[in-house]
């Protein structure tokens, strides 16, 4: 079955890419020290196996790569095609994960240099040479398409009680592999936005699944296809293709182009819950450039014990609003929204440029 074809094909546009810190070195001339797979060497065997998998994904997507080895280079994919594979990060983790599900972690090491390339096609390589928000917003979209890339390559374990594990640990992977900051040294997301990416990509790839199978002939996959492309906005008309825009989301591209002030009130006996915050918000574009992007105020209660911590955090209300701000402007925005606090929680009005709100920039 051609799964890239049915890809490519699908209704929705997707695409993305992602690039290694090295390619611009190699770009602007550098030499690259990396060699052909060595089959008698126990990582490049398991690299071998797993690049052949995504091989026959990458050539119905008109993608002919090649793979290399390096020690301690980092993983890269660069213009040319080539793929390349860093051994040490194989053996790093042979100590912690046993060789079976090593061959997953591998593949999805490789799905995420794929979407590099696939990227290249789309974008140009302009993006692997930008600034870091937009190098991050890359790298989002990589996992994003290498999540998807792992799921739909995955069909003969799908049945079997190794994908669960095999999926953890992709999650966990991509989440070791985050940056401490946004924004402070680097060009990979945060570890909880490559993992967020990592999710985005596997339910992508479970749409594409059951597009396949309906395409098949498999009618009962309708109604999944319908719930999850509902639930993931894929039939969304964004300016931008889904998988960009929702690295976006989760690499807060835009960050510094704008502030907020928030201006809340409780209003107590209200709402069922109690009380409401009554709040108006001001954006203020604070660069030369226009900026646009999805603004959404949110009202989060948070653990009092570990008010910081988003995973046990609990959203009662959401109203987002496209906003649109010529250089320098401002604009206000007003509404109501249940609050709850109470021993346990602790109520917070969140809208961007806070990191806690999701938004996402871009025409
Ligand atoms: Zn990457």
């Amino acid at each position: 079955m051609n799964r890239g074809r049915a890809l490519l094909a699908g209704a929705h546009a997707w695409c993305f890419v992602c690039l290694g810190s090295m390619s611009a070195a190699r770009a602007q001339g550098g030499s690259m020290v990396a060699q052909p797979p060595d089959p008698t060497r126990s990582e490049d065997k398991i690299a071998i196996a797993e690049f052949a998998v995504l091989s026959q994904f990458a050539a119905a997507n008109g993608l002919h790569a090649t793979l290399m080895m390096d020690d301690g280079g980092g993983c890269i994919a660069y213009p040319d095609q080539t793929i390349v594979l860093d051994r040490s990060q194989i053996t790093t983790n042979l100590s912690k994960i046993d060789s079976n599900r090593m061959s997953a972690f591998v593949r999805f090491l490789l799905a995420h240099e794929l979407s590099h390339l696939i990227q290249f096609n789309k974008y140009s390589y302009a993006p692997a040479t930008a600034s870091d928000p937009v190098r991050q917003e890359m790298e989002s979209e990589a996992d994003i398409g290498g999540g998807m890339i792992l799921y739909l390559t995955l069909t003969s374990q799908l049945q079997s009680n190794q994908t669960t594990q095999i999926i953890q640990d992709a999650l966990q992977l991509v989440f070791n592999m985050g940056q401490d900051a946004e924004f402070i040294g680097g060009f990979h997301p945060t570890h909880e936005g490559r993992r967020t990416s990592l999710r985005y990509g596997l339910s992508l790839g479970t749409y594409e699944y059951a597009l396949e199978a309906i395409n098949a002939g498999a009618s009962m996959y309708v109604s999944s296809r319908d719930h999850l492309s509902a639930v993931l906005e894929l039939q969304q008309t964004h300016s931008v293709p889904w998988t960009r825009y929702m690295a976006r989301q989760i690499t807060h591209t835009g960050f510094p182009n704008m502030t907020s002030v928030i201006n809340s009130d409780v209003d107590p006996g209200i709402s069922a819950n109690g009380m409401k915050f009554n709040y108006q918000v001001t954006y203020t574009n604070i660069t030369p450039k226009s900026v646009a992007f999805d603004g959404s105020v949110q009202s989060i209660s948070f653990l009092r014990s570990s008010p910081n911590d988003t995973f046990q955090s609990l959203l009662w209300g959401s109203n987002t609003q496209r906003i649109q701000l010529a250089p320098g402007g401002s604009v206000t925005v007003t509404g109501a929204m249940d609050r709850v606090d109470n021993s346990q929680y602790v109520a917070k009005l969140v809208c961007p440029p806070d990191p806690i709100a999701l938004y996402s920039t871009g025409s």
